[in-house]
């Protein structure tokens, strides 16, 4: 084991979870770099011009209507991460054509505390930085009672489906439904917000897909990967 991977394995044994979906069934296995950054930080290919000067500095999407107000209503990143995005580490967000769905696969978790909900996205985002990242991988993540929750900005290409995060639309439901099944509020809010972001993008239904219907993985776990057959099922996300 590298000393890089060992430090890794300190960070993420230190928040006690396995933050992000994992490649394998195995729990306790690193989430690793499958689904990283497009590029090592530093490289030279372009960056986001109007935002040169913004790292360390929370940066406003202009899909946002307001600083407090993300798309769809969602809870705004301002309201739950307690470290800013570094834009320096990511792309933009172009062509947006695809979304992919996901769990985060760590421990099961049913809780319907606002505050439980905010601790474990920033838990997930601190992972997910420690490993080089520039801000939590997924755009919206869904909790057990429904709330919808801005992760990263919409102006950055997320960082969640090896190869395939170009123009993808990253959402996660919170908990791990290889062991849990999801709520019914989830599975609603889910439903909804996946059918906005599909008008507003005008996204194909054959693009509203899992993560295993991408990559080699369980996520987005037995039980949601089920719930969402279902939603697809009818021709449309309903
Ligand atoms: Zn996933």
């Amino acid at each position: 084991m590298s000393v890089e991977k060992t430090r890794r394995t300190f960070l993420l044994a230190g928040l006690g979870l396995l933050a992000g979906c994992a490649t394998t069934s195995s729990r306790t296995r690193l989430p690793g770099v499958p689904w990283a950054e497009g590029r090592p930080a530093g490289s030279a290919s372009p960056r986001p011009v109007d935002l040169s000067g913004a790292v360390e500095s929370p940066v406003r999407s202009p899909i946002a209507s307001s600083p407090t107000q993300a798309f769809g209503g969602a809870i705004p990143r301002s309201a739950w991460a307690t470290g800013a995005p570094v834009p320096s580490r990511m792309d933009p967000l172009t062509g947006i054509h695809r979304m992919t769905l996901h769990h985060d696969g760590m421990t099961p978790f049913a809780s319907t505390s606002q505050n439980d909900a905010a601790a474990r996205i920033d838990a997930i985002r601190r992972a997910h930085q420690a490993q080089g990242w520039g801000d939590v991988g997924y755009h919206f993540l869904i909790d057990p009672a429904g709330r919808v929750w801005e992760g990263r900005y919409l102006q950055f290409q997320g960082a969640h489906v090896k190869d395939r995060n170009p123009g993808n639309i990253g959402i996660v439901c919170l908990g791990n439904f290889e062991r849990q099944h999801p709520t019914p509020a989830q599975v609603e809010s889910l439903r909804d917000f996946v059918r906005r972001i599909q008008m507003a993008y005008r996204i194909p239904l054959s693009r509203i897909q899992t993560h295993r219907e991408l990559a080699a993985t369980l996520c987005p776990g037995a039980s949601l990967q089920s719930r969402i057959n279902q939603l697809r099922g009818g021709g449309s996300f309903s």
